[in-house]
């Protein structure tokens, strides 16, 4: 009798108690829910509270990505720097204020979308403890807009006009031969490359660059190619004056 009892209790400690999940009826062990894994997950979501939509600001001129507090940043799509920012404007992702654990995220991947499409969309993948000891995953699609807007320093730049150095090429005399023939050297040689604009008048041609050096180019191959005289003239937005050097 007493060996029975024993071993009674050792069968009893060998094999493990189940339950039945109250949903679907499967053996379980049992939890405080006494839901099995799979009906916890459905009956659970652990993505509740986190957006999945939010609006990305770009630059249309230099392409840069507004970051937020007026600060841009310059980063190719589907890179790494990219998604950090994408992930910062995701809300839900940190602990909240009263103590409640975010989920924790454990991957996050781009979702290809077509590059005029104005669209980014990532694929998160996040997990709770949501039992004790029970650990949902869920993945879930973020998308996010985007706009566009012009950073303070391509504004900066529009304000100015974009030029620094001005090339103006003239010529006083009854016929246009010289210029005709000059504009198929610039073309042929490709002269006007990094030049911002070009204007025409009837005795010359106006030709604006973002920086000396490019105008400096341009003088020399003028230079080279046609009997000219070069004058300087530096202009000074401080003073509102020019001063001609030669
Ligand atoms: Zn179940
Ligand atoms: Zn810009």
């Amino acid at each position: 009798m007493v060996s029975e009892t024993t071993s009674g209790a050792m069968m009893t400690s060998c094999t493990p108690v189940t339950i039945l999940c109250c949903v679907c009826g499967v053996p379980i062990a049992p939890n405080a829910a006494n839901t099995c894994a799979s009906c916890l997950a459905s009956s659970v979501d652990i993505t509740r509270g986190i957006s999945t939509e939010a609006t990305l600001h770009q630059c249309r001129d230099c392409k840069r990505w507004h970051r937020g507090a007026g600060k841009w940043m310059g980063c190719e799509l589907e890179s790494k720097e990219l998604m950090s920012l994408c992930l910062s404007f995701v809300s839900g992702l940190r602990n909240g204020k009263s103590g409640e654990k975010a989920p924790r995220l454990v991957d996050a991947s781009w979702i290809w979308t077509e590059p005029h499409s104005m669209r980014l969309k990532i694929r998160l993948t996040v997990q709770k403890e949501v039992q004790h000891g029970t650990v949902l995953q869920q993945s879930f699609m973020v998308e996010y807009i985007v706009r566009n807007q012009q950073c303070v320093d391509c504004q900066a730049e529009f304000r100015q006009g974009g030029w620094k150095s001005l090339v103006q090429v003239r010529q006083r005399v009854s016929h246009k031969r010289t210029f005709l023939y000059l504009e198929q050297l610039i073309l042929k040689h490709g002269a006007h490359r990094g030049c911002l604009s070009i204007e025409a008048f009837r005795d010359g041609m106006d030709f604006y660059f973002p920086d000396k050096g490019k105008a400096a180019r341009f003088i020399c191959f003028l230079e080279n190619v046609v009997p000219i005289k070069v004058c300087f003239l530096v202009y000074s937005t401080s003073s509102s004056s020019s001063s001609c050097c030669c």
